[in-house]
């Protein structure tokens, strides 16, 4: 027994001791005292096992504990997942882009698309006049707006709307010689060349377009003609530490960045394919014909969750996308079971919990479009946004997905792969460490003393 214990002692204790490192490293403190106070708590337990032995009743719960944590272990490995039901998208209906938000924002700038929208959806008018009422992002007024910084994120995204014009382009009149497995195996190093953490290819399907146009005053209405054969997305990912701070500022500095990151990717992308005689298209942020989230499921490298956005198995929702569509034919991503992701959305909740404008349902998938599927109330989401002069991300915050990609969180992911219980214990542990409800900051950290955020990682 002597031996069994001094195994579980240390095992458990580097566990421990791991997990207090990794949480101080990431200057999560309460995760770092609780992992401390559990450190020191374990140390005691196993230290009076070992010394007190062979007095009762120390050696009776010894023997409850050793046997109730070999039972744990085992349990913890089987796999074992409810089966769930599999989403019917034969009456998918397209969307339509002049319905997001960000369609509905812009036509404050012009009339006539304005006139036709309202006269076709009056019910909309009155929100939509409330949301336009509040300031623009990155304008004075709202909470989070900062002088210097604001128009970090402006920048980046008027530098996006300048390079829209690298979506598309010139294909070479002279077809080169190629095979779709070197292409694809050529495209996927590109993509991690350039930063891409995922690449998933598949093929395009009518759902994956906008039914028409609506983001820009040019071509809006318009019905999206893209006959393209195959797609490929590209996953960024954003940085935690920045995330952490939202909804203040420096979350939204890391979205616009990474919009940039996946930008890059797509327009080089699309450039090197048409380069080769075929057409391809970038489709980048406010520059899209394609809706990104259904093509990266389809691409079977992730899932559509509660929050209503993409989530990888490994960063969850702290990505950014961006697609290429193109007339090549592509071999397809082999599909891998993210099933495990969608089973923690449908017991976790802590993005609904947490959504400051109740956005996010605490409900079961409603069906929409013709199909189910988790969806937000987009109104009262964006309408926060302009409050706070950023783009919130609360619900990517406090999602427990929302972790670096260390040993520690690793260990995690593996353990919450395996079955529905461990899902609920993980998720228990991600409540005591990080907190269930996590407090939203009332304003931006100090951004240029704290060195990290603002001077190390983007070297403003
Ligand atoms: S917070 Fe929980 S419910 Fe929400 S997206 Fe993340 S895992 Fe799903
Ligand atoms: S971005 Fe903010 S307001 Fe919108 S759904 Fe997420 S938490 Fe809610």
């Amino acid at each position: 027994m002597r031996t069994i214990n001094l195994a579980l002692f240390f095992i458990s204790d580097i566990f421990l001791l791991v997990l207090l490192v990794s949480s101080i490293v990431e200057r999560e403190k309460r995760a770092s005292f609780i992992s401390f106070a559990g450190l020191l708590f374990n140390s005691l337990l196993w230290l009076i096992f070992i010394r007190f032995d062979h007095l009762s009743p120390v050696k009776e719960i010894n023997l409850v504990a050793v046997i109730g944590l070999f039972i744990f272990a085992f349990i913890s490995l089987i796999p074992f997942f409810p089966p769930g039901a599999d989403r019917d998208i034969s009456q998918v209906e397209k969307y339509d882009e002049r319905d997001n938000m960000f369609a509905r924002n812009n036509l404050q700038f012009h009339p006539e698309p304005a006139a036709a929208y309202y006269s076709a959806h009056p019910e909309k008018k009155e929100i939509d006049k409330k949301i336009r009422d509040k300031p623009e992002l990155g304008e004075p007024g709202s909470t989070y707006y900062d002088h210097y910084g604001s128009p970090v994120m402006d920048a980046a995204f008027s530098y996006l709307a300048r390079t829209r014009f690298a979506a598309s382009g010139e294909i070479s009149k002279k077809k080169k010689k190629i095979t779709n497995e070197e292409m694809t195996r050529a495209i996927r190093d590109i993509a991690r060349l350039y930063g891409a953490v995922d690449v998933g290819f598949t093929e395009l399907r009518p759902y994956h377009l906008y039914s028409r146009s609506g983001r820009h005053k040019e071509g809006w209405g318009e019905v999206i003609k893209n006959k393209h054969r195959s797609a490929v997305v590209f996953v960024v990912k954003m940085d935690v530490d920045m995330i952490n701070e939202a909804p203040s500022l420096p979350a939204a500095i890391e979205a616009s960045h990474q919009y940039v990151e996946a930008a890059k990717i797509a327009h080089i992308t699309a450039e090197y394919i048409r380069s080769f005689g075929y057409d391809a298209r970038g489709h980048t942020d406010a520059n899209y014909q394609v809706l990104c989230v259904p093509l990266a499921v389809d691409s079977g490298i992730g899932v559509l969750g509660r929050l209503g956005i993409f989530m990888h198995p490994v960063y969850g929702p702290c990505v950014r996308l961006s697609v290429v569509t193109t007339d090549l034919k592509l071999e397809e991503t082999k599909k891998k079971k993210n099933h495990r992701i969608e089973h923690f959305c449908r017991v976790c909740k802590k993005c609904a919990d947490n959504c400051p404008s109740k956005s996010i349902p605490h409900d079961e998938e409603l069906s929409s479009r013709g199909f189910r599927h988790w969806s937000i109330d987009q109104e009262k989401c964006f309408s926060l946004w302009k409050t706070f002069g950023t783009d919130c991300a609360v619900c990517i915050r406090v999602c427990p997905y929302t972790k670096p990609d260390t040993p520690v969180h690793r260990l995690v992911r593996f353990y919450i792969s395996r079955n529905s219980l461990n899902q609920r214990i993980a998720l228990f542990f991600d409540d005591l460490l990080y907190g269930r409800k996590q407090a939203i900051p009332g304003r931006n950290p100090d951004l240029f003393r704290t060195k990290d955020l603002m001077r190390a990682k983007i070297q403003l």
